[in-house]
């Protein structure tokens, strides 16, 4: 599929209307670095961390973690790197931390909330993302928070981890943007302090869907019946983005409906200027991004929310058919 978009690696993402969407893509695997070059993405918008502690029988090592993420950020060549700390629980588990059986996993002890209440292993992580960052730009975001104190402690711990190399002499990043996850609905409503003091926010769009519509991810029967283009799904993007824009906080989105491109497209024209994707996914979504205007997609869209229909599905599409889609 790399191939049939080859010529439009070094194209922008431009609309017809003149807008300029940012193509990220989502790593997690040594594997995924030679797509940095291949697939035309600006950066890593999602850099998941899990994979190297989910592979192994114990904790890995700070020296190993700092040389892998150095040579991520080689890979990079300059490009922007987002660093996601470490996203257990759930339906990631790691055999050998000890937790307890809980009935609902999605809904428990995961991510940030591992990362505050045992801070051990999240310190590690950090010292290894500053000691890999080598003197160049750090961007570091936490997942699943769902409240601003959270945000604030997490925060709090890597600048003390930054303090710390400061005192041991070790080399500090030259700049460091610390943002969060947004996939919780509740963060969306956090006070606007919180959009103020995030560098950047990312919709995780696979958890937030999930906990908007009660629907777990992993669950065919009942997660089907809720379509990502569902008119209040929609409205709550645009609400998120209208938050962040009011705060000037720079918003993606990173989750997997980002690399569907009518998706993309929707996200686009509800006011979304960076998306994060799996790379095979930047080539056929800037395909129809460049072929389409946000402002048309737009009215589609509100006509659609004016009449009360559920999802705009059936008005986007018959929209893209009449362009010859
Ligand atoms: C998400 O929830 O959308 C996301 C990007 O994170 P993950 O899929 O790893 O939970
Ligand atoms: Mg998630």
């Amino acid at each position: 599929a790399q191939e049939r978009y080859a010529d439009l690696r070094d194209q922008p993402a431009t609309t017809l209307c003149g807008t300029t969407i940012a193509l990220m893509m989502n790593a997690g695997l040594m594997a995924d670095l030679p797509s940095l070059q291949g697939s035309g993405a600006e950066g890593v918008g999602l850099f998941r961390t899990e994979l190297q502690f989910l592979t192994r029988n114990k904790v890995p090592r700070r020296g190993e973690l700092a040389a892998l993420y150095q040579r991520v950020i080689k890979a990079a060549s300059g490009r922007r790197v987002i660093f996601r700390t470490l996203d257990i629980g759930s339906d990631k588990v790691l055999p050998y931390m000890k937790r307890d059986d809980e009935p609902n996993p999605a809904l428990g002890w995961r991510a940030i909330r591992v990362g505050l209440d045992k801070p051990g292993v999240m310190r590690m992580q950090l010292q290894a993302l500053i000691r890999a960052a080598d003197g160049g730009p750090l961007n570091v975001m936490f997942p699943f928070v769902a409240q601003f104190e959270e945000f604030r402690d997490a925060r709090d711990r890597l600048l003390q981890e930054i303090e710390r190399e400061r005192r041991l002499g070790h080399v500090l990043p030259s700049s460091l943007e610390i943002g969060a996850m947004l996939e919780t609905p509740s963060l969306a409503f956090a006070p606007r302090q919180f959009f103020e003091e995030a560098d950047f926010i990312s919709i995780g769009g696979n958890d937030l869907k999930q906990f908007f519509f009660a629907a777990d991810r992993e669950n065919e029967r009942v997660r089907k019946r809720y379509d990502t283009l569902n008119v209040s799904f929609l409205t709550f993007l645009e609400q998120i983005v209208r938050r962040c824009d009011a705060t000037k906080t720079p918003v993606s989105f990173c989750g997997e409906d980002a690399g569907r491109p009518i998706e993309a497209m929707c996200f686009a024209a509800m006011g979304l200027r960076t998306l994060s994707m799996r790379p095979a996914s930047i080539g056929p979504v800037k395909h129809l991004l460049r072929r389409v205007d946000l402002g048309k997609v737009r009215e589609i869209i509100d006509e659609a929310r004016a009449e009360g229909a559920q999802t705009v599905r059936p008005a986007v599409r018959a929209y893209l058919a009449a362009e010859g889609w």
